[in-house]
């Protein structure tokens, strides 16, 4: 379901997106400020009502202005708040860079939304939105075959209980899985609420679906985004990034779950597998990841830290850049346990903390 206030914009968005989505499985429903609350009602309830009325959309899709509805009254906030208080997955998408740019707003914990870049434009916004939709779906149908016969404490369990139902999971990655904090404090509050069984594994689904998308993809540890995996594998990050030529010898250790659509990530676990099963007794110790690209026939060059020398073998998550140890912090609060590969510039943390 999509709120967009410029009908203009609206139909840049959703004709795509119509394209990317299979017709016998979803379909787009669009809030194009026509209808208003009701006298007694708020504008929160308001769009609850529409959601309640649409069945739960499996994804909202919203534009963080609405300040060009004409007739309704509804405001970003409210469709926030309606997505939040119904467990429904909402994206956000929003031409003004200022207020994601703002590194204020990095530690504002937005745990319950996915953020689009409009940079990209609509063609590539309606893709993600079509590939967030399926992913979030995909989870709930998950889901619900995995709980049909399941106790209400069963959504209590550790992520890669679930994780191993939707995708493939390797076995050495599910200790790191675990430690990303997950959501269990919202867990325990849709079991509090004690609502019928269906709509608890809705929310849930929500919840792991913002997991996944937001910690687990966010953060590299488990799983490696294209820089982080060339940080780690300690070749040149844009190379690698640029041409997916270079990521054919991971094939094997490709990312398949949910939300995969939106970029490559590989295991981690996976990746170490490689390397150790390409090692050969001549090499002494465990061949490094530029080695193997190497013989896979990718000479590629060293990896450089942001700060300008040769090697590096972390992420900052904050310029998503490579990044060595030494120039690096990893502050727990920031950082979520088990993103083992995730680290911040020291540059930048001095920044934001003001001591600069
Ligand atoms: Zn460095």
């Amino acid at each position: 379901m999509v709120f967009e206030d410029k009908e203009e914009n609206l139909w840049d968005l959703v004709n795509p997106l119509e394209e990317d989505l299979d017709p016998d499985e979803f379909y787009v429903e669009n809030f194009t400020g026509d209808r208003s609350a009701n006298e007694d009602e708020s504008d929160v309830d308001f769009v609850m009502r529409i959601l309640e009325e649409e069945d739960y959309p499996v994804l909202v899709v919203l534009d963080a202005e609405l300040n060009q509805y004409i007739e309704s009254t509804v405001r970003k906030s409210d469709v926030k708040d309606a997505c939040l208080e119904l467990g429904v997955p909402l994206c956000v998408y929003h031409r003004d860079e200022g207020e994601y740019s703002d590194p204020e707003n990095i530690k504002e914990s937005e745990d319950h939304l996915i953020k689009l870049d409009p940079k990209e434009g609509h063609e590539q916004m309606a893709e993600s939105c079509a590939i967030l939709a399926k992913g979030f779906n995909e989870i709930q149908e998950k889901l619900k075959e995995r709980l049909a016969d399941a106790d209400p404490e069963d959504l209590l369990e550790p992520p890669s209980e679930f994780m191993k139902d939707i995708t493939d999971v390797p076995v050495s990655a599910k200790a790191n899985l675990d430690k990303y904090s997950w959501g269990q404090s919202e867990s325990v509050a849709i079991l509090k609420e004690g609502g019928d069984k269906q709509d608890s594994i809705r929310r849930k689904s929500t919840v792991l679906g913002y997991w996944i998308h937001n910690q687990l993809l966010e953060y590299p540890g488990v799983l490696l985004n294209p820089v982080a995996a060339a940080s780690y594998l300690g070749v040149n990050h844009e190379v690698f990034a640029e041409d997916e030529e270079y990521h054919e010898p991971l094939e094997e250790a490709l990312y398949q779950g949910p939300f995969s659509g939106l970029d490559n990530w590989w295991w981690k676990a996976e990746i170490d597998g490689l390397l150790n099963r390409n090692t050969t007794p001549e090499d002494g110790s465990v061949i490094s990841g530029r080695e193997f690209l190497s013989r896979e026939g990718y000479d590629i060059g060293p990896v450089q830290c942001l700060e300008g020398h040769d090697g590096a073998g972390y992420y900052c998550i904050l310029t998503g850049e490579p990044v060595c140890e030494d120039d690096s912090v990893s502050p727990e609060a920031w950082i979520p346990a088990g993103a083992s590969i995730s680290r911040i510039s020291e540059g930048e943390y001095m920044k934001l903390s003001g001591w600069d």
